[in-house]
């Protein structure tokens, strides 16, 4: 987890001030979730896209010292990338051959509808989700997927666990072009919206690149910073409210 002086929060304290927004007579909260390690735990699929590489004839035939490590694999919660798994699982990471046909490799499958499948929620996240949409809240899942390799698998995955979606008030915005910055990206279509619409708008990310942009250019939108890994590119604001899990009962 991050070392930075972070506000930790319960996520019953969030839903609260959410609910305190809501008046019958004027605008709504808007409430915005990126979903790679904000709403899903993304470390399952990155151990299923390396196993599978690893038993590819092409590279069991171009890499054959190194294939009995990947048996080792094992991804946690805070794996960002592949680097450090394979380090972990034994792999000289000096081995710049290897490091560059995985890259490739990895992409392909990462990034793509059919491997977003072995994504997992969050404890308690679907439920989150849930109860802040029956409230009639909106609730945007804003991420830097693009829809040409993830629109229809993130469809799926978030249907699959009982996320709302496909009406007025549970939406799925992805990059039209998957060369755009995610920050950038991100913060541009928040500028898009009517922000008079609104009451507040809340935005749910686990990426500091993307926290820092908009606290810079909206510093009205009020981020929650879900730690779970990052880039590692930069660190969180500090005395931001963060959460670790969304499970609502829990009172410790
Ligand atoms: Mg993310």
């Amino acid at each position: 987890m991050t070392q930075v002086k972070t506000t930790l929060k319960k996520p019953k304290e969030i839903l609260t001030e959410i609910k305190k927004l809501l008046n019958p007579e004027g605008p709504k909260p808007l409430v915005i979730f990126d979903l790679d390690s904000t709403l899903f735990d993304v470390s399952p699929r990155l151990e299923k896209v390396l196993i599978d590489i690893s038993m590819t004839n092409d590279f069991i035939q171009r890499f054959p010292e190194v294939n009995s490590y990947f048996r080792n694999i094992k991804t946690l919660r805070n794996d960002w990338g592949f680097i450090k798994v394979l380090k972990r699982a034994g792999v000289d990471h000096d081995h710049y051959e290897l490091f560059d046909y995985l890259r490739h490799a990895w992409a392909i499958r990462f990034f793509s509808n059919e491997y977003i499948h072995h994504d997992v929620p969050y404890d308690g996240a679907s439920l989150f989700v849930n109860r802040i949409h029956k409230l009639g809240i909106p609730i945007v899942y804003l991420t830097g997927r693009d829809v040409q390799r993830m629109e229809l698998g993130s469809k799926e995955v978030l249907q699959k666990w009982d996320f709302p979606l496909n009406d007025k008030n549970a939406t799925l915005v992805l990059k039209p072009q998957k060369e755009m910055d995610d920050a950038q990206f991100k913060c541009d279509w928040i500028k898009s919206l009517n922000l008079k619409e609104y009451s507040k708008i809340y935005l749910f990310e686990n990426e500091p690149v993307n926290i820092n942009l908009i606290k810079k250019e909206l510093p009205e939108v009020e981020m929650v910073f879900f730690d779970s890994t990052h880039s590692g590119k930069e660190p969180p604001p500090s005395e931001i409210n963060t959460l670790i899990h969304y499970l609502l009962d829990d009172e410790s």
